[in-house]
């Protein structure tokens, strides 16, 4: 694909300039305009054209250029660093998320201890899991049957020779490391510069204040930094930057969504309120957290919708009664519960027929416009 739009790419073409040569059809296509949207497209070849200006070849030669090049690390297991495009998260998407690499000096007293925390640690956020990334192994006792473990275990390790590619940047004071990271990060993005375009690490030592740590390490995972390497290990740092950097690596353009099924709440049994709702993430957890809260058994039914939230859906219809009835049939919900009723979100008021007539065993009933009024709606149910 190329950063010139079609009609960008027709003003340098013989056609556009009105020269004697325009649409002579020697690249295959009828007309300049036809080759210079298929050129836009990535669609074929600028060698084509033998008429083709220098100019333009040499804006296309800039285009091809990778701003920030794409590394793989570890050995039997890969993690990808770098490869950033754009300077900001909503210019397009992230594409690489920060990798969070441990140290483990196999000549450490402790090291045992370490390898068994770093394989055990794993947390999970909005329906991702996430282990430590990269294992970065320092000492005389680097043995095969330490690295087939890790390999086995699915785990991503380096040695300092692996590293080749990645620019090591000194944690300094906050504000002159964030400068540097960002002069970086520029010049590999904006400038396309070849000696800007590794990607860079900040390599943390032993022994930092866990709370200077945390702020500056969340500092350059937001600003530029490809890969943070912590020589200590502290399960709820890690925990911190994980969640951080989901929110700032998850694309822009894909809503968050969590997984279409029935999650079940304080011991579902044949009495328990139905909820239905959407799979768009921000609403399942507000509605997740307030029947939770409600203290009694209740099952939550979650419809396929892309992510979109209620109204959303249903505009899109990615929330239709079909696709509801679907899942509440799939779930066998008639089956769990005694009382077959559904609780339909208030937003969805005006399908409540429509749900009915698509799942007529069940009575549909009608819940608040918002997650927070549950808990009184609920109180005023008979
Ligand atoms: Fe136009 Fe070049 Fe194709 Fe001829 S070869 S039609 S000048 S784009």
């Amino acid at each position: 694909m190329s950063e010139l739009s079609g009609l960008q790419i027709f003003k340098y073409l013989p056609a556009a300039k009105k020269l004697a040569e325009g649409n002579c059809k020697k690249c295959g296509f009828p007309t300049c305009m036809a080759y210079a949207l298929k050129l836009a497209k990535g669609q074929t070849e600028i060698e084509l054209c033998p008429h083709l200006p220098e100019e333009l070849k040499e804006i296309f030669t800039q285009s091809m250029k990778k701003p920030q090049k794409e590394v793989f690390l570890g050995h039997a297991n890969k993690v990808l660093v770098g490869g950033e495009n754009v300077l900001f998260r909503h210019d397009k998407t992230f594409i690489n998320k920060t990798v969070i690499a441990i140290v483990l000096d196999t000549d450490e007293n402790d090291f045992k201890e370490k390898l068994n925390r770093i394989v055990d640690f794993e947390i999970t956020r909005i329906s991702d899991t996430y282990k430590i990334d990269l294992i970065y192994l320092k000492g005389s006792n680097i043995s095969s049957e330490l690295t087939r473990k890790f390999d086995n275990l699915g785990f991503a390790w380096v040695v300092e020779d692996d590293l080749k590619e990645i620019s090591m940047l000194e944690d300094k004071a906050v504000g002159d490391t964030v400068e540097e990271l960002t002069k970086i990060r520029r010049k590999a993005i904006l400038d396309k510069d070849e000696n800007y375009s590794k990607p860079v690490a900040i390599y943390f030592e032993h022994g930092d204040n866990l709370l200077d740590l945390m702020a500056k390490a969340s500092v350059y995972l937001c600003k530029y930094a490809s890969m943070l390497i912590f020589e200590d290990f502290d399960e709820a740092l890690i925990s911190t930057l994980m969640t951080l950097r989901q929110n700032i690596y998850t694309d822009p353009q894909k809503p968050l969504q969590v997984e279409s099924k029935v999650y079940e709440f304080n011991n579902p049994d044949e009495n328990s309120l139905v909820f239905l709702t959407t799979n768009f993430a921000l609403t399942y957890f507000a509605v997740a957290n307030e029947i939770e809260s409600l203290n009694k058994p209740a099952y939550l039914v979650v419809t396929p919708s892309d992510g979109m939230s209620v109204l959303t859906a249903w505009s899109a219809e990615k929330f239709t009664a079909q696709i509801a009835a679907k899942t509440v049939n799939n779930a066998k919900i008639a089956d769990k519960i005694k009382n077959k009723q559904i609780i339909i979100p208030g937003l969805l008021a005006h399908m409540k027929e429509e749900i009915k007539e698509a799942l007529p065993e069940f009575e549909i009933i009608t819940g608040p416009n918002e997650a927070y009024l549950l808990n009184d709606f609920v109180k005023s149910l008979k």
